[in-house]
C-alpha cells in the first residue's frame, strides 16, 4: 500500500524492487517489464494494470510469484488511462493467464474508485475477489394478507422472509429507514438497504388492508436487499415492470403470491399438492436415509429450482439438518400425489434409521429447498481430470440397464401376444435405423439383427418357455442369455462373435417388453455421463455430438481416459456412482483440467468458463502454429515426439498435430473397429493406411494387447478373478500363436521396407520375449523386411529390472508407464477410489525408468515412453532429464508438449531428474517439478 511513483517507468522500477526484495527476480527483470509495455500496454481496465515480463526475461525469474502495489495518486499508464493498482507478475510459464482470469471478474464491476480509495490490503483483495452478480426473485419471497398496523410491521415481515432464506443477516431490519421509502407507482412503494446483505434478493409484502402513508396509500412494499453483486439487468427489468401502469393495476388487484410472482417475472412454485415434515435424523439427510428416500420416490419429477426427491446427489447437496422442515410437492394427477403420505410417514420414521422424536426446540427456521441457497452451492463436485478442456451442455446419462419384470406370466396367450408386439416394434425401429444410416457397415449389422429376430428357432425357444408359464420378458431373457452363452463358447471366433449381437437384440426387445423408454440423445452437443467409457466405445462416440464426458469410474490412465484424450473430448473420470443420478435434462459444466464439474451452472459460471476456454484456445493456437517444428530445448537438445494411435484413419491427423512418428499403434483398438476378427488381408490393408500416411516416418506397432480392461468380443477369454494379472497381451497371443503369426505377416507384408518397429506388450519374463521373437524370426524368413526393429514394452516391473539383460537382445524399449505404474504401485489403473493415487511420477517408477534407460543406452538402444505420463507437463522435464529418447502421446497433446520442451533447458532437466529420483513421494516430485521448471 501507499506506493509513489512519478511516472510509469518509475513505477515499473518500484515494482521490480519489490520483486527483487522478495527474492522472486533478479534486477535485470526490469528490461522484460519495459519491453513488454512497448509491445502492448498491460492496462486491464478499472484502474488496474498487470505488468509482466517478456518470455525472454523468464531467465531472470527465480521463483514464480505476484505482488500487488497500490499507487493512491495514480499513474498514467497508456496515454490516457490512470492506474491505482499494479499486479506485477513474475511467471516462469503462462501462470499470468490465470491471474488475468481472476482479475477479469473484478473488471465486471465498476471498481476503479474503490481501488483508488482502498486503505488496507484486505480491501484490495476483497475487490479483486468479486462475487458473481445475482438477484433472487422468487415466489417464496412474496407474502400477502399481512396484518400490519404500520410500515414497520411490513418492514419486519419483509426482512424476516429474506433472513429466513439467508439473504440477509441480523441487523438488516434495523437498517431499513421509514424515511427512505420511495413511491414507485400508485400504491407500490419500495425500501432498500445494502447493509447486512449476504446476497441480493427482493421480498414483496402486501398488507391485508392498504396502509396510510401521510396523504398517500401503500398496498405493496418491495424490499430490496442489494449489494455490489446486484444483477442490475434483472433489477432493471423488475423496475420497468413496476413502472408499467397495466402491470401495476394487476398487482393492485391480487393477493395471490403466485400471480404476483408471474406478473413481476419471479421464479414460481408450481401449484402442486404438498406436505411438510420435520427431519428427525440425528445426522441430517446423509447418504443412507437419502438413498432410502430416493428409492421411495423413484418416479418423482424434477423441475427447475426444485430438487427431485429421486436424485441422490441433489438431495445430499441440500445438506438438510435435523430439525429442518422438508416440503414435498407432488406432480398433480400422478401416482406421486398418493405417495406423498407414504413419503411423509417414511421421513417421520427415520428413513431406515432409528430416530429420537423431534422436540419443538429442535425445529430450525424452515429452510425451504425451493430457493437455491447461496450458502451451499447446489452441486459443485470433482472427479479425476482425464482429458483437458472445458465443456458445457445438456447431459445425456446412459445408465447400466436394470429391467424389472414378473417372472411368471398372466396367460400363455397374453404373454405370446406381448412378445409378438415387442418384436414387431423393435423390428420397425431397426428398419428405420437402416433407412437413416449412411454407413454401410452399420446397415449390415442391423440387417443381421433383423435376421436374428426372424429366426424361427429363436422365437420357438422363447414360446416354449412361455408355454411353461413364464412371462414374456422372463422367457425372452432366459432364452437369449442361454443362446448367447452357447454361442460365445464356440471355438470359431467368427461364430463366437454372434453372442454380442444376440445380447444386443436381447436388450432391445427386453427394453420394449418392460416399457423402458429409450432416451433420445439431445440435439445439441451434450455431456455424456456413463458408468465407464471403454475402448470399444470409440467407434460410437461422435465428437460433434459429445462435447464432454463424465464417468462414474476410471482413473487418469484407464483406457476410458485414453479414449477421451485421443478424441480430444474434455473428460472427467472416476467421479463416483452418484453422477449417474444426474437428471437427464440438467446442464453440466466440466473442466477436464481440474476435474471439477458444476451441475446447472449459472450464467456467470458459464461466462467465466467461456473466457477460460478462450484463453486456452489462444495458447493452443499459438502452440499449433509451431507444431511441425522439432522439439528442441533452449540448449539445443532434441527429443523425438511421436503419437499414440488407436484408429488407422487418424494417422494424418497425428501428423498434422506434429507427430514425427507413430510411437504406439494399439492394434487391439484397430481390431475393435471391426465387428469380427480381421483377416490377414484386412489387417494388412489397415497397416498400409498408417504406413502410407506416415510417408517414411517410423511406425512402432504393438502386437495385440487384449485382456485386462480391453476385452475383444470375438476373442473370448474365460472369466478371471484378476484380469490384469491374467491372460493379457503377449501371454494371450503366445497361447494363440496363429493369431500372433497372422498379425506379424500382415505387418511385414504392409511394410514394403518402410521403417517398421514391432514391439510385444506385457513382457514380464525373458522366455516370453524369446518365444515371441522366435515367431517373428520365422515369419520374417518368409516375408523379409529390411527396415525392421524389434522391441518390447516395459510395463511390468520385472522387465524393467531385467532391462540390463533384455537390452542386449532387443532393438528398443518403449516404456508403458500406465501399466508400469499399475503393477509397481499395485493399484488397478481404473480403480474408482485408488486410481488417483496411481501417479506415474512416483519415485519408484522413476527409478525403473532410469534403470531401463541406462541399460538400453549402454548397448546403444533407444527408449521411448508411450504411457500417459509422456504428455504430463510436470513429467516432461523429468522424463527428458532421465534421457529418454522419444515421447509418444495422444496426438492432441503434441503441440503443447513441443511448446513446453522449447522453453526447457536439457542440462537443468538432468539435474531435476536426479533430484526427483531422490524424492520420497509422487507429490514431492510434482512439487519439485513445479518449483524448478
Ligand atoms: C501403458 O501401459 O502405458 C501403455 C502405453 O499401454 P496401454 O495403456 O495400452 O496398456
Ligand atoms: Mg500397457
Amino acid at each position: 500500500m501507499n506506493q509513489h511513483a512519478v511516472d510509469k517507468k518509475h513505477a515499473l522500477q518500484c515494482l521490480v524492487d519489490i520483486l527483487v526484495k522478495d527474492g522472486l527476480v533478479t534486477p535485470d527483470y526490469i528490461t522484460g517489464l519495459i519491453n513488454r509495455e512497448q509491445q502492448s500496454a498491460t492496462y486491464l481496465g478499472q484502474g488496474i494494470a498487470i505488468p509482466h515480463g517478456t518470455p525472454q526475461s523468464r531467465e531472470f525469474i527465480l521463483e514464480t510469484g505476484i505482488r500487488l502495489a497500490h499507487f493512491p495518486e495514480g499513474i498514467i499508464w497508456d496515454g490516457e488511462n490512470r492506474i491505482y493498482l499494479a499486479v506485477v507478475i513474475a511467471a516462469k510459464s503462462d501462470e499470468h493467464l490465470q491471474v488475468l482470469q481472476i482479475l477479469t471478474r473484478a473488471l465486471m464491476h465498476d471498481v476503479s474508485e474503490q481501488v483508488k480509495n482502498a486503505k488496507q490490503p484486505e480491501q484490495i483483495i476483497e475487490i479483486l475477489q468479486a462475487q458473481p452478480l445475482s438477484l433472487t426473485l422468487h415466489e417464496n419471497l412474496i407474502q400477502t394478507e399481512i396484518e400490519s398496523q404500520d410500515i414497520e410491521d411490513l418492514f419486519w415481515s419483509a426482512s424476516q422472509i429474506l433472513k429466513k432464506h439467508n439473504f440477509v443477516k441480523c441487523g438488516f431490519l434495523s437498517s431499513l429507514d421509514p424515511d427512505q421509502v420511495i413511491q414507485l407507482q400508485d400504491q407500490i412503494w419500495s425500501i432498500s438497504s445494502s447493509k447486512f446483505v449476504q446476497q441480493p434478493a427482493i421480498s414483496i409484502v402486501k398488507p391485508r388492508h392498504a396502509l396510510e402513508l401521510g396523504e398517500k396509500k401503500l398496498n405493496t412494499l418491495v424490499c430490496i436487499a442489494a449489494n455490489e453483486q446486484l444483477d442490475s439487468q434483472r433489477f432493471n427489468r423488475l423496475i420497468d415492470i413496476l413502472f408499467n401502469p397495466e402491470q401495476v393495476a394487476q398487482l393492485d388487484q391480487t393477493q395471490a403470491p403466485n400471480e404476483i410472482a408471474k406478473i413481476i417475472g419471479a421464479d414460481v412454485i408450481p401449484d402442486w399438492p404438498h406436505r411438510s415434515v420435520v427431519l428427525a435424523n440425528a445426522h441430517g439427510l446423509h447418504a443412507r436415509p437419502a438413498t432410502h428416500l430416493v428409492n421411495l420416490t423413484k418416479s418423482a419429477v424434477d423441475d427447475g429450482n426444485f430438487v427431485s426427491a429421486k436424485s441422490l446427489t441433489r438431495l445430499l447437496a441440500l445438506g438438510c439438518k435435523r430439525g429442518q422442515t422438508l416440503r414435498f410437492i407432488a406432480e398433480p394427477e400422478t401416482d406421486a400425489v398418493e405417495a406423498l403420505d407414504k413419503v411423509i410417514l417414511a421421513v417421520q420414521q427415520g428413513l431406515g434409521e432409528e430416530v429420537e422424536p423431534i422436540q419443538s426446540s429442535d425445529i430450525k427456521i424452515e429452510q425451504s429447498s425451493e430457493i437455491p441457497s447461496h450458502s451451499k452451492p447446489l452441486s459443485s463436485n470433482t472427479g479425476i481430470a482425464a482429458s483437458s478442456g472445458l465443456a458445457f451442455g445438456p447431459v445425456h446419462v446412459i445408465k447400466p440397464k436394470v429391467y424389472q419384470y414378473e417372472r411368471m406370466g398372466l396367460s400363455v396367450k397374453v404373454e405370446k401376444e406381448k412378445l409378438d408386439i415387442a418384436l414387431h416394434a423393435v423390428k420397425n425401429n431397426i428398419h428405420q435405423v437402416i433407412a437413416k444410416s449412411e454407413v454401410a457397415e452399420i446397415k449390415q449389422i442391423f440387417q443381421a439383427h433383423l435376421e436374428m429376430l426372424d429366426d424361427p428357432d429363436l422365437i420357438n425357444g422363447v414360446y416354449q418357455k412361455i408355454n411353461l408359464n413364464l412371462s414374456a420378458p422372463a422367457a425372452w431373457h432366459e432364452h437369449i442369455e442361454a443362446a448367447a452363452k452357447e454361442q460365445a463358447a464356440l471355438p470359431d471366433r467368427l461364430l463366437a462373435e454372434r453372442a454380442t449381437d444376440l445380447r444386443d437384440i436381447g436388450d432391445r426387445v427386453l427394453a420394449q417388453l418392460c416399457g423402458e423408454v429409450i432416451i433420445e440423445e439431445p440435439k445439441e452437443p451434450y455431456i455424456l455421463i456413463m458408468y465407464d467409457v471403454g475402448p470399444s466405445d470409440v467407434a460410437r462416440l461422435n465428437k460433434d455430438r459429445v462435447a464432454g464426458i463424465l464417468t462414474a469410474v476410471g482413473g487418469a490412465s484407464a483406457h476410458s481416459a485414453i479414449v477421451a484424450r485421443a478424441l480430444g473430448i474434455p473428460a472427467i473420470v472416476g467421479a463416483g456412482d452418484q453422477v449417474l443420478d444426474i437428471e437427464q435434462k440438467s446442464s453440466l459444466l466440466i473442466n477436464g483440467d481440474t476435474g471439477a464439474f458444476i451441475l446447472n451452472p449459472n450464467a456467470q459460471q458459464i461466462e467465466q468458463a467461456k473466457q477460460e476456454r478462450e484463453l486456452q484456445k489462444k495458447i493452443r493456437e499459438e502452440a499449433e502454429r509451431h507444431s511441425q517444428e522439432p522439439a528442441i530445448t533452449l540448449d539445443q537438445h532434441q527429443i523425438e515426439i511421436a503419437a499414440n494411435l488407436g484408429k488407422v484413419q487418424a494417422t494424418a491427423h497425428a501428423i498434422e498435430c506434429g507427430a514425427e512418428a507413430i510411437g504406439l499403434l494399439r492394434t487391439e483398438l484397430v481390431f475393435m473397429a471391426h465387428s469380427s476378427a480381421p483377416s490377414e488381408a484386412t489387417q494388412e490393408a489397415d497397416y498400409r493406411i498408417v504406413l502410407d500416411a506416415l510417408a517414411g516416418r517410423p511406425l512402432v506397432v504393438r502386437t495385440l494387447d487384449v485382456g485386462g480392461d480391453k476385452p475383444l468380443p470375438y476373442l473370448p477369454i474365460a472369466e478371471e478373478e484378476n484380469p490384469f494379472l491374467g491372460l493379457r497381451g503377449i501371454r494371450l497371443t503366445l497361447r494363440q500363436p496363429e493369431l500372433l503369426r497372422q498379425q506379424l505377416i500382415a505387418l511385414l507384408k504392409a511394410a514394403d521396407d518402410r521403417p517398421l518397429r514391432i514391439m510385444f506388450p506385457m513382457i514380464g519374463r525373458v522366455e516370453e520375449w524369446r518365444a515371441a521373437k522366435a515367431i517373428l524370426d520365422e515369419v520374417n524368413a518368409v516375408h523379409p523386411c529390411t527396415n525392421l526393429q524389434v522391441g518390447i514394452m516395459i510395463e511390468v516391473p520385472s522387465a524393467a529390472l531385467l532391462a540390463p539383460i533384455l537390452a542386449k537382445e532387443v532393438d528398443f524399449f518403449s516404456i508403458g508407464t500406465n501399466d508400469l505404474t499399475q503393477y509397481t504401485l499395485a493399484i488397478d489403473r481404473g480403480h474408482p477410489i485408488l486410481s488417483a493415487e496411481a501417479d506415474g511420477l512416483h519415485p519408484s517408477i522413476l527409478q525403473l525408468i532410469d534403470q531401463t534407460v541406462k541399460a538400453a543406452h549402454k548397448y546403444g538402444k533407444w527408449v521411448g515412453i508411450c504411457g500417459e505420463l509422456a504428455a504430463d507437463p510436470k513429467a516432461v522435464p523429468i522424463l527428458m532429464g532421465l534421457e529418454v529418447d522419444e515421447l509418444s502421446m495422444s496426438p492432441n497433446s503434441i503441440p503443447l508438449v513441443k511448446a513446453q520442451i522449447r522453453t526447457l533447458n536439457y542440462s537443468q532437466a538432468q539435474v531435476l531428474a536426479k533430484r526427483a529420483l531422490e524424492c520420497d513421494s509422487a507429490t514431492a516430485v510434482r512439487q519439485l517439478s513445479e518449483q524448478e521448471m
